[in-house]
């Protein structure tokens, strides 16, 4: 990838391009939780894209996709803003970096990347991530990590059409080999654990479809966390989200919401006591009870809060049968992938028993991603 670049740099613009490089996520547990309030979990992982970056003396970016071959140039103001879909993400980091003050001279640049689109891995967040790190390097803008993350954020919602939450961009910039970060989604305070699956490999099988419910489904329980955090708001004024409730709170008020809001919620707040069991686990090395928790989060997203599907499902229960330390569905749900924590001996067994009966079922077979913990944005 890094040499094809670095060609194709060369002979577009007749010059050496720096490199620079941000990477997809994975999230280990605490899902459904960035909107309540939470804690999320996630990791960069060893899937990136690789852009070669220079500064053209001009007021205009010239862009070069390797992956899709099309080349874009635009200028920086809104009405520069470009037809196809994909460089939309570039000129957004621009113009974000521009809302908050950086200076955005024009640049040429090459990139490609091997994070699967749209397999919940962010590869969108990457690409936003590593202009963003790169455009704040060559201009010397000094701007901090967290607000990169937010010229990302922003792209999505005002470039892209995508209402996200922070955790993608955070991952993607602060990741660091060897850790997890778990992520206070209320404050913006995060903490480094080591991850170091010894013995262990943390694979990925993408079931490859997206239902349809899934947008209307995330409002109604969005709507659902809403109106438990106001009952159980009504008895202790301190809760703000519903992160902040605990299980005792919510049974107090058990006669005054619905049953549906009751299990929605009861989800939620084990899901937040989860991630600090986790990563208690984490730092004593402790991976074993890390997949339990893994399988208590899938069983609560597939029962109590309903966002699973028959192909997730399918692929939890095969991971349980065939000894898998940890699984679970990871992302929004109705679709995607399940993440799966597999002690190196069974990997094999596991991921053929899986490929083999899932096609039999279902007609086409998981893609299979090997993810490692690794570093974030950065200058190569
Ligand atoms: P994901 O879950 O992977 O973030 P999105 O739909 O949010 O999926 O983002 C995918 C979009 O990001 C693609 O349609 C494309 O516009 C852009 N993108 C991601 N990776 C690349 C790449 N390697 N080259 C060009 N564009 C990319
Ligand atoms: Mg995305």
């Amino acid at each position: 990838m890094k040499d094809q670049i670095l060609t194709k740099f060369r002979s577009l613009f007749g010059k050496e391009g720096q490199l620079y490089m941000s990477s997809g996520r994975i999230n280990l547990i605490g899902e459904h939780t960035d909107y309540n309030g939470g804690y999320v979990f996630p990791g960069a992982i060893n899937f990136g894209i690789m852009a070669a970056i220079e500064p053209n003396g001009t007021n205009k970016a010239r862009v070069f996709s390797l992956d899709f071959n099309d080349y874009v140039e635009f200028g920086f103001t809104e009405e520069d803003k470009p037809e196809q879909h994909w460089p939309r993400y570039i000129f957004g980091v621009c113009m974000e970096t521009l809302k908050r003050g950086g200076k955005v001279q024009g640049f040429d640049a090459v990139f490609a990347g091997n994070v699967p689109l749209g397999a919940g891995l962010s590869s969108s967040a990457a690409l936003e991530s590593v202009f963003a790190y790169a455009i704040n390097e060559i201009n010397g803008n000094g701007i901090e990590k967290f607000e990169l993350a937010k010229i990302g954020q922003s792209t999505e919602h005002n470039y892209c059409g995508v209402k996200c939450g922070i955790m993608d961009q955070f991952a993607s910039l602060f990741g660091k080999e060897g850790s997890l970060i778990r992520l206070d989604c209320k404050t913006g305070e995060y903490k480094y654990f080591p991850f170091h699956p010894k013995g262990y490999k943390l694979v990925l099988l993408d079931t490859c479809v997206k239902h349809l419910l899934a947008d209307s489904a995330y409002n109604k329980r969005r709507e659902s966390c809403e109106r438990a955090a106001a009952a159980i708001r009504a008895n202790h004024p301190e809760v703000e989200f519903l992160s902040d409730a605990k299980r005792l709170w919510l049974d107090e008020v058990r006669d005054q919401i619905s049953q549906e809001d009751f299990i929605r919620a009861e989800y939620v707040i084990g899901e937040v006591q989860r991630v600090l069991d986790v990563c208690d686990a984490l730092e004593r090395g402790d991976y074993e009870t890390v997949g339990e928790m893994m399988y208590q989060t899938h069983f609560g997203l597939s029962r109590l809060y309903e966002v699973s599907c028959e192909e997730l499902d399918f692929l939890n229960k095969l991971a349980r049968k065939c000894e898998v330390t940890g699984s679970r569905v990871m992302g929004g749900g109705f679709g995607g992938c399940t993440i799966n924590l597999v002690k190196n001996e069974l990997y094999e067994s596991f991921i053929n028993k899986a490929v083999q009966e899932f096609t039999l079922k279902f007609g086409h077979a998981p893609k299979i991603y090997n993810v490692v913990i690794s570093d974030g944005a950065r200058k190569l």
